[in-house]
């Protein structure tokens, strides 16, 4: 559910008028709907409600710090994977103690950053990353508070290159290694066991992939308090899709229950690392029909935004709904939306049914919120567009459209 909807004819984003908007700012641009934020925030919050719980934003998702500052007024933690991610969630207000801090390649400098700022806790990937976090503590003198992050070694039969729960993944550690490397780190006072976590892959759309992995990981929960290594916290990664499509995702409410009932009444604080089901369906990208041009064989639409905008069609083939922003009464053509990039991959859309749209006219490119603009960049010297957001019938631009000087901000000549 989102606010998105067609009044008289017109698309709206909550009560603003994606056309009033588009006048001010231009195209393309990124619009996201904060009430659409909220809702998704909170159906988290309801379903989670009478257990002990954190929701951690995940920040890759969707990093602008006005979707941040947002989501951690209503609440929200912040689930990082870089010292950049760290730097945002702080700037946006989010509380250290609400960060948990992921990823294969955390430097020795972002561990630093993180562990001098106070974050929850570090989901450890690798021993080799553990024995890092070991020389940091020792140098600032501070334990470091870790959980290892498991790789349960479940298929979450998602798109291959967003699932990362198989044993062939780069992600997390083997129960085996991941037992061992607890039995070591709490023989170690540098660290602090604080949890266990996982995170098996993005866009999945059954919940019993979650729950087969969550059993996975309170077997080893139950042998490691058995030993006398107790986990506080139990992090279940983010992952749970939304509709982009036809898709049926579990709401966060069944997911939720699923998890709860395999836990039982075990004593653990049960943290969440949403990033998709959040803002995934809470964005879109709304550029402006620059071409309708016709080969023999396809019709094109070619649009002002691109691959460097939004980068899944080209990415993961991924899917994304296609609207024009005033509904027309035009007959239904066979298009492909394209950018201007120099590249065949350069699509939102192939063979798509559409209105016989003109040059000019606007289209939303739907369920844009999550891994848009974070995955955007400035190929082809695209500026990267602007972003806004709504709230009810109030507007504002949360980042503004690059210029040209922000293109070479940085760059400078071989011989001044
Ligand atoms: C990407 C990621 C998430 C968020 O995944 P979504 O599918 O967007 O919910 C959560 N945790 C970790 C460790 C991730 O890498």
């Amino acid at each position: 559910m989102d606010y998105f909807d067609f009044k008289n004819g017109e698309l709206y984003c909550e009560d603003c008028r994606v056309l009033d908007i588009e006048k001010e700012v231009g195209t393309p641009f990124y619009l996201y709907s904060a009430k659409t934020l909220e809702r998704h925030f909170k159906a988290y919050e309801d379903a989670l409600h009478g257990i002990p719980h954190l929701v951690c934003f995940a920040v890759k998702a969707n990093s602008n710090l006005a979707v941040l500052r947002f989501l951690g007024e209503l609440g929200a933690g912040a689930d990082i994977v870089s010292g950049g991610e760290l730097f945002r969630a702080l700037k946006a207000g989010i509380s250290p103690s609400r960060i948990v801090y992921s990823g294969v390649g955390k430097t020795g400098e972002e561990i630093k950053e993180a562990l001098n700022s106070g974050v929850l806790m570090f989901n450890v990937e690798s021993t080799g990353e553990l024995e890092k976090i070991g020389e940091v503590s020792r140098t600032i003198g501070k334990a470091a508070p870790i959980s290892f992050r498991v790789n349960p070694d479940v298929d979450p039969k998602t798109h291959p290159y967003i699932s990362t729960g198989l044993e062939e993944n780069k992600f997390g550690l083997p129960v085996d290694e991941a037992r061992r490397a607890y039995e070591y780190a709490s023989r170690n006072e540098e660290f602090l066991i604080r949890g266990i976590s996982c995170h098996i892959g993005s866009q999945l759309t059954e919940v019993s992939p979650f729950v087969d992995a969550l059993k996975r990981v309170l077997s080893l929960v139950d042998e490691l308090e058995k030993k006398g290594i107790k986990i506080e916290y139990l992090d279940m990664g983010g992952g749970l899709g939304i509709k982009y499509d036809n898709e049926s995702p579990p709401l966060p409410e069944e997911y939720v229950k699923a998890l709860k009932t395999t836990i039982g009444s075990r004593d653990l604080k049960l943290i969440l690392e949403p990033g998709r089901s959040i803002c995934g369906n809470a964005g879109i990208l709304v550029t402006k029909v620059l071409y309708k041009k016709k080969t023999p064989k396809k019709a094109f639409l070619v649009v002002d935004a691109a691959m460097n905008d939004l980068a899944r069609p080209s990415l993961y083939k991924a899917f994304h709904e296609i609207v024009p922003v005033v509904e027309q009464d035009a007959k239904m053509s066979t298009f492909d939306v394209v950018g201007p990039i120099c590249e065949t991959g350069d699509f939102f859309a192939r063979s798509r049914s559409l209105p016989e749209v003109n040059p000019g006219d606007l289209l939303a490119i739907r369920s844009a919120g999550a891994y848009g603009f974070t995955m955007s960049s400035n190929y082809n010297s695209r500026p990267r567009v602007a972003e806004v957001m709504v709230y009810g019938d109030k507007f504002k631009v949360v980042r503004r459209r690059e210029t040209f000087d922000d293109l070479i901000r940085g760059e400078t000549f071989f011989h001044e």
